[in-house]
């Protein structure tokens, strides 16, 4: 793909009508509310929106995405990379009245007047497409792990660990009692 960037608007019913096909990068900066599911806001996206008609004469767009972005391992939570790549086909719909109309198999994409924000558009694909929880391999989770248990002597010697504390309170509960 293309590595200028996808324009971040577009006149999207002059785009079906053409046939158009639009590709470029989109900057993962100006994508506020993915960024906020990341872990960090390294990482690169590209993406590519063919334009046309369906048999029903709808308005249609295939949007194809593929990035490279930073999610949390929800296992040790250090910062890990993730791939995505994703293809959907949306009905480009005036209001979410029309939306409705759709058959189940389409999704809508609700474009109010004439300009379509293919950015956002982007940013809603990928979303959609980050897995609720992603963990590192099992080899590259068990070494950070184990780094972070090193060394193991620390927790032991702790004074506030938890289970003499947990004693303290026992025994001061029995002294209640007697
Ligand atoms: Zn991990």
């Amino acid at each position: 793909m293309s590595p200028e960037p996808l324009p971040t608007t577009l006149d999207v019913r002059k785009a079906a009508a053409r046939g158009s096909v639009i590709s470029g990068a989109v900057s993962l900066s100006a994508l506020p509310r993915l960024r906020d599911a990341l872990a960090s806001g390294e990482g690169s996206i590209q993406a590519q929106c063919a334009f046309g008609r369906d048999e029903e004469n709808r308005s249609i767009v295939t949007v194809t995405v593929s990035a490279e972005l930073m999610v949390s391992c929800q296992r040790c939570l250090e910062p890990m990379p993730l791939t995505l790549a994703s293809e959907n086909l949306l009905a480009i719909v005036g209001d979410d009245e029309m939306a409705k109309q759709l058959p189940a198999a389409l999704d809508p994409w609700v474009v109010e007047g004439e300009q379509g924000d293919l950015w956002g558009l982007v940013e809603d694909e990928l979303i959609l497409g980050i897995p609720v929880v992603a963990y590192h391999d099992t080899e590259t989770c068990k070494e950070l792990l184990d780094a972070y248990r090193q060394p193991p002597a620390t927790l032991e010697t702790d004074g506030d660990n938890p289970f003499k504390v947990l004693e303290q309170l026992k025994s001061g509960s029995k002294q209640q009692e007697n």
